[in-house]
């Protein structure tokens, strides 16, 4: 069966956990580093992995000691990591501080992500259905790679994250966006409530729009229907990766076959489940969890 392409980004999160997050100019002590694999493309691939679907990441690491770190829990779920780069530089890293109160300041260094060039995307898309992209690529490469999917015949899944200037064209060429509410309001002007802003982004392109809502679960529109879901119910410890997870096991139940329905409750299920561990990837579910909880 054709299988999921990611076009994303890796990078390796280092984090520190400190009282708070330091003002300009200060210094802040904290505690100690953890050092994991992310990438909103690597979450995401690793997630519909995890699901069960066959996946394919596209991407750049760096040729550095951060590289065999963003990719190890990747090659452990088995997704296939050929057109993955190793360029001279830097892996892509984000420094993240987080506050006692749970906030989070992020820098990213984007590193051999913006290296990545149209040139590199496979030449032949039929090994795959679904291809299914963020925005931490250069936008040029994330939009070509949009455009041949879906003049290749693939069902195009845009995470419009994280938040910046999404070109028009590449929203024309997306089958299923999917946005947080962040990110609803800066794509659609934050007029009104959360279906009536998705619905108003249907005209621009996608034929499905899902926001989801944290704790309050998601909303998908398309153009005969209204699907509201609540949140699947658990014993929240970090929502860290919640959208990652979201947007992978979406993709992989789609690819598998499921009715849109189907897909968005497994990826709430599975999205819920991520929530009760800690970090991004580490706290992905495998298939058997997500079916036993959500059955
Ligand atoms: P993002 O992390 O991209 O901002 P959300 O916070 O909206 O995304 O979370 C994505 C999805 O994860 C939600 O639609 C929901 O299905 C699930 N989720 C997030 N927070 C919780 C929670 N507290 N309890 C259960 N599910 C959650």
């Amino acid at each position: 069966m054709p299988g999921v392409l990611v076009v994303g980004s890796l990078n390796v999160d280092l984090t520190v956990a400190a009282p708070r997050i330091p003002a300009p100019g200060e210094t802040v002590l904290g505690g100690e580093l953890q050092v994991s694999p992310g990438g909103k493309g690597a979450n995401q691939a690793l997630a519909a992995a995890r699901a069960g679907a066959s996946v394919s990441l596209v991407g750049a690491v760096g040729q550095d000691a951060f590289a065999a770190q963003a990719l190890h829990l990747l090659q452990a779920a088995g997704v296939n990591l050929e057109g993955v780069r190793a360029v001279p530089g830097a892996t892509g890293v984000a420094l993240i501080t987080v506050a006692s109160g749970g906030e989070n300041a992020i820098t990213v260094a984007s590193g051999a992500n913006a290296g990545l060039e149209a040139a590199h995307l496979p030449s032949d898309l039929r090994p795959y259905s679904h291809l299914l992209l963020q925005q931490e690529l250069p936008p040029a490469v994330t939009l070509s790679a949009a455009q041949r999917a879906r003049t290749a015949g693939l069902r195009v899944l845009l995470n419009a994250a994280p938040s910046r200037d999404t070109a028009p064209e590449l929203l024309a060429a997306t089958h299923h966006l999917i946005v947080n509410e962040h990110e609803l309001s800066a794509l659609a002007g934050g007029e009104g409530e959360v279906g009536v802003q998705a619905r108003a982004l249907l005209a621009r392109g996608p034929e499905a729009v899902t926001v989801t809502l944290g704790a309050r679960g998601s909303v998908t529109v398309t153009a005969g229907a209204t699907h509201v879901l609540p949140a699947h119910p658990v014993a929240v410890t970090d929502t860290t990766g919640a959208g990652d997870t979201f947007c992978g096991v979406l993709a992989a139940r789609l690819q598998s076959g499921d009715p849109l329905p189907h897909a968005l409750h497994w990826a709430g299920v599975a999205a819920a489940l991520a929530c009760t561990r800690r970090g991004a990837q580490a706290a992905m579910p495998l298939w058997p969890e997500v079916e036993a909880a959500g059955a």
